[in-house]
């Protein structure tokens, strides 16, 4: 495993991740249960959670400085998370307060007979985005790279035209990444932005990709000359197609036992992003990806994951 990666001196700026952020209630349970009946679960924790909240978590990890830009609340969950983002060293003082809402809670089940993660999760009705507004009071400058999980679309799409219209002005150029993860028509609006897409194996089977080989294939004439794609795919490792058609790939790193798989495609991403804003090859990203997501898989949540 890689230690702490310490970045260069002089390019100490921000990761700027754009998504959600909620709060998280975890089972682990022997076996998935049946329906209407009762099983003790073996262990249970609670923690701040959101892809992109989580991928803060592992980028301030490995050492990087990041900030979120996520809608919060001011009831008793909200004070949680933010205590445990200063805790863990994540920026969040940009994200728009609304204190009349309630926080998004998510209660997941991991079983260990079978692996599987089932995810319950309540947004109250009417829950904000991060809207474009909330992103054009930013100050880009401070960013060395942004980036969207890929929700509350199409308002990702209007703070993409922001950032290029910055990059177009300015000699400093803060690339992007995207994710489509979420199963809805309205990430694929998605597909042909970003310098960098990461496509989740959910997403890849809603368009109807079995593989990640196949996702990148059918995916590279959709993206914008020059991007690189991206499909991480569980156990199997991550493939990814470079901005000159290479296709790359490497495996996963299985932990001696698999403790905790919520938040290994977060994971995943943020090493990802991590390496390749050090100018890494895609193929080295995406191995480092991998090793820090594996290693995330061995254990609880992402503190001392690197
Ligand atoms: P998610 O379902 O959280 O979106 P994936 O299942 O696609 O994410 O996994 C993301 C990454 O996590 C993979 O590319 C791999 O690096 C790692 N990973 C996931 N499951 C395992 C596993 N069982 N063993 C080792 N690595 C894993």
């Amino acid at each position: 495993m890689s230690g702490a990666m310490a970045l260069p001196e002089g390019d100490q700026d921000t990761f700027l991740v754009v998504g959600f952020v909620c709060y998280d209630l975890i089972f682990t349970s022997p076996h998935y249960p049946e329906e209407d009946s009762m099983v003790r679960a073996v262990d249970y924790h609670k923690r701040r959670g959101g892809n992109a909240s989580n991928s803060c978590s592992v980028l301030s990890q490995l050492g990087a400085k990041c900030e979120l830009l996520a809608p919060m609340t001011t009831d008793e969950n909200a004070q949680y998370m933010q205590d445990d983002l200063k805790a863990s060293n994540v920026a969040f003082h940009n994200c728009p307060i609304y204190p009349e809402c309630m926080t998004p809670f998510t209660s997941i089940i991991q079983s260990i007979a079978s692996g599987s993660r089932t995810i319950m999760h309540y947004r109250p009705d009417g829950f904000p985005e991060t809207n474009a507004n909330d992103f054009s009071k930013l100050n880009l400058s401070a960013y060395k790279w942004i980036h969207f999980e890929g929700r509350g679309l199409p308002e990702p799409l209007k703070m993409i035209d922001i950032i290029d219209a910055w990059n177009a002005k300015s000699k400093k150029q803060i690339p992007y990444s995207v994710e489509l993860e979420k199963r809805a028509e309205a990430t694929k609006s998605l597909i042909s932005k970003g310098d960098f897409v990461f496509v989740a194996k959910e997403f890849a089977r809603y368009l109807g990709y079995n593989d990640a080989l196949s996702a990148l294939n059918g995916l590279a004439q959709q993206v914008k000359p020059g991007a690189t794609i991206i499909v991480p795919w569980g156990e199997q490792g991550a493939m990814a197609r470079c901005s000159n058609g290479e296709i790359v790939s490497s495996k996963a790193y299985s932990p001696a036992c698999i403790v905790d798989t919520t938040g290994a495609g977060d994971t995943f991403l943020a090493a990802t992003i991590f390496y390749l804003s050090q100018n890494k090859s895609v193929a080295e990203s995406i191995d480092f990806g991998n090793r820090i997501a594996g290693a995330k898989c061995g254990m609880k949540g992402y503190s001392g994951i690197n």
